[in-house]
């Protein structure tokens, strides 16, 4: 039970969630500032712990911000799609397969999956979430629209700290521009406690190799590590090289090296969670190598 009393609104369009967010709410509620509703698998939660107090709930499920599509370029993701409609686009396995991997390790069930929204999570901004470190890996922009309008940035500064976005008051996140990594291969290796645990650390990676296998592309973003997700710059040790386990080595332990303020919480202390970057983001580099040269493989067949 939500034991305050708070306006409920759900307008059919985005101008009108923008509009709600931004006039004071009827007398009648006790509570404080406006809040976004998407899936509300955090929101209602904090607010039957008496942790969250709005006085008033904008909806966004009438706002037209559902589902995932193919450009042409790569994905245009809607901050309401949800893990299952990840899963179930044949556009996502195409151009942004980490973004499938990902969803598919969610916790929760299928009712979770079908409820929580890749943009809730985002906004969310927990150092644990599986979304942060896949969208930021992926090169994702973010888009917001708010009372001054409009305005794109690259998903990471998104991730102001933990538990803390960079949105402004009264702003929606309306979701992100996903370019393609088709015909580069993808790893995402994540480290839990047990099989419905939050992450202590993830690893995702992409690598795109040219034709003879030598390497033209890399990305490397370790998640749950740090507040917020951290990208390795590993081009020295694979780009323009024939990656074989010496410049996989090396690149990881340059992840590890990278690590100098490691997040601590319950699961797991920051000195342990520094330890695993390594190993993980040389399994999830691994991944992806072998990936890369399937996809090679599987075009000049
Ligand atoms: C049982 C369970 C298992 C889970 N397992 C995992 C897991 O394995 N990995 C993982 O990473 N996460 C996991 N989660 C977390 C889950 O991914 C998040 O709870 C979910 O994505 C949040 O989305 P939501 O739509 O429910 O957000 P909400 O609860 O509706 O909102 C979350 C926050 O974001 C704000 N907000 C939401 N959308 C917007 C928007 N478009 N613009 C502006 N502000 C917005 C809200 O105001 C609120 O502050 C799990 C959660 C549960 C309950």
């Amino acid at each position: 039970m939500i034991p305050h009393r708070f306006d409920y609104v759900a307008p059919d369009s985005l101008a009108g969630c923008i509009e709600a967010l931004n006039t004071a709410a009827p007398a009648g509620g006790d509570g404080e500032d406006a809040r976004v509703l998407a899936g509300g698998t955090w929101v209602l939660p904090e607010m039957s712990r008496a942790e969250s107090r709005p006085a008033r709930l904008v909806d966004l499920r009438r706002a037209g911000l559902g589902g995932v599509t193919g450009t042409g370029s790569g994905l245009s993701v809607g901050a309401m799609c949800t893990y299952a409609e990840l899963l179930a686009s044949p556009d996502v396995l195409r151009h942004a397969p980490l973004l499938h991997t990902m969803a598919e390790g969610i916790t929760g069930g299928w009712a979770l999956r079908s409820q929580a929204t890749v943009g809730g999570s985002a906004v969310s901004a927990r150092p644990q979430s599986d979304v942060p470190g896949a969208l930021v890996a992926c090169g994702a922009v973010a888009r917001a629209v708010g009372p001054e309008g409009e305005r794109r940035f690259p998903v990471a500064e998104l991730f102001a700290a933990a538990m803390h976005s960079s949105l402004l008051p009264g702003e929606v996140l309306t979701g992100f521009d996903v370019p393609s990594t088709a015909g580069a291969g993808s790893g995402y290796v994540k480290l839990k406690r047990g099989g419905s645990s939050w992450p202590i650390a993830t690893a995702a990676a992409l690598v795109r190799l040219g034709d003879e296998g030598v390497c033209r592309q890399v990305s490397l973003v370790l998640g749950a590590v740090t507040a917020t997700p951290l990208r390795v710059d590993v081009d020295a040790a694979l780009v323009g090289t024939t990656p074989g386990d010496d410049g996989v080595r090396e690149a990881a332990h340059l992840a590890g090296a990278a690590v100098d303020e490691p997040w601590d919480d319950l699961l797991a202390p920051g000195s342990y969670r520094a330890a695993v970057a390594a190993p993980i983001a040389r399994r999830a580099l691994t991944m992806a190598l072998v990936a890369a040269r399937t996809t090679i493989q599987e075009t000049r067949a």
